[in-house]
């Protein structure tokens, strides 16, 4: 197998090489953008590396895809558009799938012709996930599923879902959950786009009346969905914590490039920078763990939400304090421009406070670290 030495070589190598796109800041023309350079990316088989050869993947390790991930950011290139599929359910997909659903849907994944989104969460159903109230009815050859979806991003361009569905309602809400694998032209599916405080509609109501599902796409078996979802968001919380890493400190690099040499900052500015720079470190120090996890292929535990709080606390920190340095610089009198791009900033200033909800909120994980790290009584 390929050394990691000479992967990352041969990856920084094709990157230098390879005209990454700008990414625009609209959201239909962001998706087309990167829709195409997901497609670059997976032919040139730089994508599903850890997962096995006959789903599409690279057979090579997490830590060969960790490494991709590394130069991909550090080449200021962007990420492709299928990160749910690539990062989320994609890694489930491979493991608990059968041969004919990997074989059948994983190379479209990788490839971005098939986007995936995750069709968890409900109206009363986020937190406390597993109260899930979707019911799918096994009727034939089908299951026949009627419930609601809420926070479903990007399933209005989605032609795949994973969603969890209700099958037994009689035993412990936990155990009567199953995953399904539902395509999303299916009839009786609604989708209606919700606007966030970004001005982007990236996620959506999903309602379902009637859909029916093909029993092949049950993912696992009937009933024991639970543990998939929980290996879903473990990668949620702990594998996609290493990419934003690298990102953030991207961000904060560029940050302070585009303000080095300027002699009117100020120390309140100078202090922005500092607890930036730290909360990088904090987070540095926390992913060494994620990473060694990761690479002994642990599965879920409860540190991948030290992860995630750390993560919440550090996204949030970098994007406040840059972004609170833009209002006062470019209001000083004759001041010159920052050489930061102040709208892709304060997009990314206002995205942060999702960071705190999404792949379970910021309290649920300090309950489960407080519960099952530290062996503190329930509430
Ligand atoms: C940008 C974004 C993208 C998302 N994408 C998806 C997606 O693609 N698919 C999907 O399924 N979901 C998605 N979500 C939904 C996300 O997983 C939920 O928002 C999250 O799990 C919280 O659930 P909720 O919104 O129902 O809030 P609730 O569970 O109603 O919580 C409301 C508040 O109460 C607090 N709270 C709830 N229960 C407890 C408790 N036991 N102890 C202490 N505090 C508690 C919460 O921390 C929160 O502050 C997305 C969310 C965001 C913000």
């Amino acid at each position: 197998m390929e050394t990691l030495e000479d992967f990352r070589v041969r990856a920084r190598s094709w990157l230098a090489e390879a005209d990454p796109p700008k990414v625009p800041l609209d959201l239909d023309s962001r998706f087309a953008v990167l829709r195409r350079w997901q497609r670059t990316l997976a032919e040139a088989g730089w994508l599903g590396l850890a997962w096995s050869p006959d789903a599409g993947g690279g057979g090579l390790t997490h830590a060969h895809q960790l490494v991709f991930v590394e130069e991909l950011v550090r080449a200021r290139a962007p990420q492709p558009i299928g990160l749910i599929g690539l990062e989320v359910v994609g890694p489930s997909i491979d493991r608990y799938g059968t041969e004919s659903q990997r074989r059948e849907l994983l190379p479209r994944l990788l490839s971005g012709e098939d986007i995936w989104c995750q069709g968890f969460s409900e109206p009363d159903a986020g937190s406390d996930l597993a109260s899930l109230r979707t019911r799918a009815v096994a009727d034939g050859d089908s299951y026949v599923v009627t419930g609601q979806k809420i926070w479903t991003s990007w399933a209005h361009e989605a032609q795949w879902c994973a969603l969890l569905v209700r099958t037994d309602p009689s035993v412990r809400k936990q155990a009567g959950i199953s995953y399904l694998l539902v395509d999303m032209t299916s009839p009786g599916i609604t989708v209606r786009p919700i606007r966030q405080m970004t001005g982007d509609r990236e996620f959506c109501e999903v309602f379902l009346d009637e859909v029916r599902v093909p029993r092949p796409n049950l993912l696992g078996a009937e009933n024991e969905g639970w543990p998939i979802a929980t290996h879903t968001l473990g990668s949620e919380r702990g594998g996609a914590t290493l990419r934003r890493r690298v990102e953030l400190e991207v961000a904060l690099e560029d940050a302070v490039e585009a303000l080095r040499g300027r002699d009117d900052l100020g120390d309140r500015a100078r202090a922005a920078i500092g607890r930036a720079h730290v909360a990088m470190r904090v987070l540095d120090a926390q992913t060494r763990q994620t990473t060694d996890r990761l690479l002994a292929d642990t599965g879920p535990t409860p540190l991948d939400s030290v992860d995630k709080l750390v993560l919440n606390d550090v996204e949030q920190t970098v994007f406040a304090e840059i972004a609170g340095l833009l209002g006062p610089l470019r209001a000083l009198p004759g001041s010159r421009p920052t050489g930061l791009h102040s709208e892709r900033w304060a997009h990314d200033h206002l995205y942060s406070r999702a960071a705190s909800i999404y792949g379970g909120s910021a309290q649920v994980q300090r309950t489960i670290v407080a519960e099952r790290l530290l062996g503190l009584p329930r509430g």
